[in-house]
């Protein structure tokens, strides 16, 4: 149907157009849609208060890791006790995030669950990819902030127990089944680097070593002065011997300098 306009009609067109995008509500005096979030979706009761609860975890990650050039909103579920011994999980459908799931309250997700599964959400569209299990399931046990002191303390008990594998057979394993050190020794030698150079350099690292290094020795020469994973190995383990402190980590500032200045970007 084609309806002839007047300048009348436009003009109430117009100004309908206007209260709809305020959420005008003259009966209750103030606005009527609810929070929106930027980043994720949530349903029922608590809907809201995840929605909030996601967007506050994004924007942390964005300040301490850099913007994502592209993202896609997608379902975030928190369903307390329905995983059994799951925590939780993040679904990917290249070249989205098709949901984050946390099997536990939103009270107990806080600082755990929910900011290790949107740490995967995260770097997924920070990185245009998947990549190294390792290295991904470090990062996200790194922002369990909640849990930092208990993650410290498994890994000095496996650590003087004797359990640790060495990094070569668990980095480019890309396998869950049999390793829960992954999870262990990937949080540690993530939190060793993030010492070294800062969280921003990490994820610099992480995008060349995913997207342009020839291998893993290379990533780990150009950003941190390794030749092999054992150097880098040997590193790591005396910065767990000495009691995973980040500060007495022997900064790579000014490689970072340097290496800044030689592609000619700015901080
Ligand atoms: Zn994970």
């Amino acid at each position: 149907m084609k309806l002839k306009t007047t300048r009348l009609a436009r003009a109430v067109a117009a100004s309908i157009l206007i209260m709809v995008a305020t959420g005008w509500n003259a009966e209750a005096g103030e606005p009527s849609a609810r929070y929106r979030s930027r980043y994720v979706t949530a349903t029922g009761l608590n809907a809201e208060a995840i929605e909030r609860e996601c967007d506050a975890i994004v924007e942390r990650l964005c300040a301490r890791y850099g913007t994502p050039a592209r993202w896609r909103t997608f379902r975030v579920r928190v369903e307390p006790r329905a995983g059994g011994a799951i925590a939780g999980y993040t679904l990917y459908s290249e070249p989205n995030v098709v949901e984050v799931v946390s099997f536990r309250s939103l009270e107990e997700s806080r600082g755990s669950v929910l900011d290790h599964e949107m740490t995967h959400a995260f770097f997924f569209y920070l990185l245009g990819s998947n990549f190294d299990l390792l290295v991904n399931e470090g990062l996200a046990q790194n922002s369990e902030y909640r849990e930092r002191a208990r993650l410290r303390d498994q890994v000095w008990r496996r650590y003087s127990a004797g359990e640790f594998l060495p990094l070569s057979a668990l980095y480019g394993r890309n396998e869950y089944d049999g390793a829960a050190l992954l999870y262990t020794e990937g949080f540690s030698v993530v939190d060793f680097l993030v010492g070294r150079g800062g969280s921003r350099w990490f994820a610099e690292f992480v995008a060349y070593l995913t997207h342009d290094a020839r291998d893993v020795e290379d990533a780990l020469s150009a950003f941190y002065g390794y030749a092999t994973l054992d150097e880098l190995e040997r590193d790591w383990l005396e910065y767990v011997r000495a009691g995973q402190a980040r500060s007495s980590t022997r900064r790579v500032a000014l490689f970072y300098n340097e290496t800044q200045s030689q592609k000619g970007t700015q901080e």
